[in-house]
């Protein structure tokens, strides 16, 4: 998802050979000219909010929450289309896309006679995809045949449970299933969803420990005077294994000198993803008793040695603590 998925605008040449910039969704229906005219209104600069007056779609729209509104801002319409899809799966309707072009969806209720429609198009001015008309009332009951939910589909929302609840187990999906989508789901669907979601997650994880160097040698580059530090273990056949990794950046143990009470907190937590671990932190509070995360780290277990090794990294960054008077909290 991305610029990708964006169109550009038309160039045609005109009669004196001037460019004619031409709407892509220029041929819109003329049935459905009361959409505002707003929505074409000109770029006044380009430090103007590009996010004026219209609702922007948000990602993390509670489950079963999804609720559209003329002039509605998507970035891409596979988001628009995701959120289309979760609401029919909701409310037990089934969708049907009458104009599907990249640039301009509409679809309908596919139940004969209810007026229920939905039209979203690229505004090539603003460059987002916008709701343009929309009838939101249903006159159609719940079809409980009906089920909008793909393998596909259910595996997406599983992948997303999983990053928060990685054990989940057959029944607590079908029963996520069953309360955030009003949905029913047969068990040997749910276990193959779940099997994919989790092979799906565990290979993004994989990536992304794959990606710690590069992370690293990112955060160097553009933080200078931070800490980043990954320890790992090598191998005999294979890539050497992530062992703990600890990040400081400069902006963290300067803003802790200039503005923080001399009190550190240190702390660690159980991490959910597949590869679990420790997350170790050190946190202090500034003037507005806002916590201030001064470094954090992460480990395999929240052993001693993980924090004397936290605790040495953290001195190295710091100064001595008999120098500068910094006193420590714990739990532990
Ligand atoms: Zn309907």
């Amino acid at each position: 998802m991305g610029e990708n998925e964006r169109p550009n605008k038309v160039l045609k040449a005109g009669a004196n050979d001037e460019p004619i910039v031409e709407e892509v969704d220029s041929d819109i229906d003329k049935s459905y000219q009361y959409e505002s005219e707003a929505f074409n209104s000109p770029i006044l600069s380009d430090e103007e909010d590009r996010r004026p007056k219209f609702h922007e779609f948000d990602d993390d729209t509670d489950n079963g929450e999804v609720n559209f509104e003329v002039g509605e801002i998507f970035d891409t319409m596979t988001q628009f289309k995701q959120a289309l899809n979760d609401m029919f799966v909701f409310e037990g309707k089934k969708l049907e896309y009458i104009k599907n072009e990249k640039y301009r969806v509409r679809a309908n209720c596919v139940e004969e006679g209810c007026p229920w429609l939905i039209l979203t198009s690229w505004n090539s001015q603003k460059m987002y995809f916008q709701v343009k008309t929309y009838v939101k009332e249903h006159t159609c009951s719940r079809n409980l045949t009906s089920n909008m939910a793909s393998r596909s589909w259910v595996t997406s929302k599983l992948v997303k449970r999983l990053v928060t609840q990685s054990q989940l187990s057959p029944k607590e999906a079908l029963e996520h299933m069953k309360d955030d989508y009003n949905l029913h789901i047969h068990y040997k669907m749910i276990s193959r969803a779940l099997k994919a979601a989790r092979e799906e997650v565990i290979e993004n994880e994989k990536e992304q420990f794959e990606k710690v160097r590069d992370y690293l040698s990112e955060l160097h580059r553009s933080n200078p005077g931070s800490t980043a530090i990954v320890d790992v273990i090598p191998q005999l056949e294979s890539p050497p294994m992530f062992d703990k990794i600890y990040i400081s950046l400069y902006a963290y143990k300067r803003g802790f000198k200039a503005g923080c009470r001399p009190l550190i907190k240190l702390d660690g937590c159980h991490l959910k993803g597949y590869f679990g671990g420790h997350l170790l932190s050190a946190v202090a509070q500034d003037a507005n008793n806002h916590f201030f995360v001064i470094a954090y780290a992460v480990v395999d277990s929240e052993c001693t040695e993980a924090w004397r090794w936290l605790l040495t990294l953290l001195q190295e960054d710091l100064g001595s603590c008999t120098e500068f008077g910094w006193n420590f909290i714990s739990d532990q």
